[in-house]
């Protein structure tokens, strides 16, 4: 059993917590003060303001934490924040990983995250036991960022096939083939992807996708549209040529502020169609 301190009980967060002392784990939550005296301390905040506020500020995490303490950031946030904090953490002897997690809130609920982790393989080594109590696949990425690197290139990959997997779908229907027969050859030909195969955003080839919901999220919009926001931060500072990343982020921001905000990222399928 590990003490440890849970901070940002929202969607993801309350599932990874149950998961945590479901797993016989003693979990303290809510309060950076008490939280901060923990073996552990796990955050899962909206985005990187709130990380720095939470683990920077003269009463925040870092001031506060014993020595020994491991730090395992959860929030999906920029690239410099996790190193920036990290670094911190690290001239005060603190250990600290970014773990940004894939899967969803019912990977949270399941215990079935993908994480992805920046940080040292020590770090790494003493946080896979309470990382297995709340994920399925994990994944050291490399030093301190890397999990945030995965993060976004993951996102902003999945993004563009999302919108191409769109696109051939709406061709397709005004031109007069069935989303059925689109399906049963492109997911056994070179198109496939998983944008299509377990997330079909045209309705009928997939039952499980939330096309088939009217776009119930799975994964919001809004919460696509921060990433690639994430992924261009990161593109421009380093130089990174991404212009499909970037045409993805712009298609997501109109798609969000027409309505697609709160509906599942496969949503777009419907914006995409109202343009033609
Ligand atoms: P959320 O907004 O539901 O939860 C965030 C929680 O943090 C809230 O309970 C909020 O009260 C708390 N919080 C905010 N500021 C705080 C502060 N200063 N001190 C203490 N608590 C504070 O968000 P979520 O959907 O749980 O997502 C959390 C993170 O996980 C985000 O970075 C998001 O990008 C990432 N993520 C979410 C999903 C998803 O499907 N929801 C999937 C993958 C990754």
């Amino acid at each position: 059993m590990t003490a440890i301190g849970f901070i940002g009980l929202g969607n993801m967060g309350r599932h990874m917590a149950r998961n945590l002392v479901k797993a016989g784990h003693a979990v303290t939550v809510f309060d950076v003060v008490p939280a901060a005296v923990a073996a552990v301390v796990v955050t899962m905040l909206p985005a990187g303001p709130e990380v720095r506020q939470v683990y920077l500020d003269p009463a925040g995490i870092i001031a506060r934490a014993k020595a020994n303490t491991l730090l395992i950031d959860s929030s999906t946030i920029d690239v410099e924040t996790a190193r920036a904090v990290a670094k911190q953490a690290a001239a005060k002897g603190l250990a600290m990983l970014d773990a940004p997690v894939s899967g969803g809130v019912g990977g949270a609920e399941a215990g079935t995250l993908t994480f992805m982790i920046g940080g040292t393989e020590s770090g790494f080594a003493r946080a896979k036991p309470v990382l297995d109590a709340m994920g399925k696949t994990i994944v050291h990425a490399g030093p301190s960022g890397n999990g945030q690197v995965a993060k976004l290139c993951n996102n902003m990959l999945l993004a563009i096939s999302m919108i191409g997997t769109c696109e051939a779908f709406g061709l397709a229907e005004k031109l007069g083939l069935k989303a059925e027969t689109l399906f049963a050859i492109a997911s056994k030909s070179t198109s496939q992807c998983w944008a299509m195969t377990s997330y079909c955003p045209a309705p009928g080839p997939v039952p499980t996708a939330p096309s088939n919901r009217g776009y119930a999220p799975g994964f919001t919009g809004a919460m696509m549209l921060k990433d690639l926001k994430l992924a261009q931060q990161a593109a421009i500072a380093v130089g990174a040529a991404t212009p499909m990343g970037a045409e993805a982020a712009a298609l997501y921001g109109l798609h969000c502020a027409h309505g697609g905000a709160p509906k599942d990222f496969s949503g777009i399928m419907e914006w995409l169609q109202r343009q033609g």
